[in-house]
């Protein structure tokens, strides 16, 4: 398990999802990819990240850019809540980036934002992982509403 920890947010990432996510760092010339994250929230408000999705086929990319298929998430984070018998749901996404030093960029947080309007939620904040060339794993979190305390950089690993 990896942990993140930032003001009074600590989140987990298991092991298997932190497999995953490194093993798709952007190689140089590659396009970058990304997939959703499912993961529960304990009673301490600890999030633990229990899965990450393998890329969607569907999902749209450029070397500094990328759509992920919404479809393919709804159906993958599903399949995921069904497996775990409710345990596990939608907590965020992750995605590359082709740099080391990595920052979410603007359409990065216009998307979160998007997620966070759209999506049925139990939670008022997504995560974001990002994975870059060093094959470091950045972690932020987005909150609803942003006036209150917006955005914050969590670590990396
Ligand atoms: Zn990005």
């Amino acid at each position: 398990m990896l942990e993140f920890r930032a003001q009074s947010k600590k989140i987990l990432l298991s092991t298997e999802a932190e497999k995953l996510i490194r093993s798709y760092w952007q190689r140089p010339g590659q396009f970058e990819t990304g997939g959703a994250l499912a993961g529960m929230i304990l009673r301490d408000e600890t999030i633990v990240i229990t899965h990450a999705m393998v890329p969607s086929a569907k999902n749209k990319a450029g070397r500094f850019w990328l759509l992920q298929d919404r479809e393919a998430q709804q159906l993958w984070v599903d399949k995921i809540f069904r497996e775990t018998r409710k345990q596990s749901n939608f907590v965020g996404e992750w995605h590359t980036h082709p740099a080391s030093k990595v920052t979410p960029s603007g359409p990065d947080k216009k998307r979160m934002d998007d997620l966070l309007k759209t999506s049925r939620l139990e939670i008022d904040f997504l995560v974001g992982l990002i994975v870059g060339m060093d094959q470091k794993i950045h972690c932020w979190i987005q909150h609803k509403r942003r006036s209150q305390k917006g955005f914050w950089f969590v670590g990396r690993h």
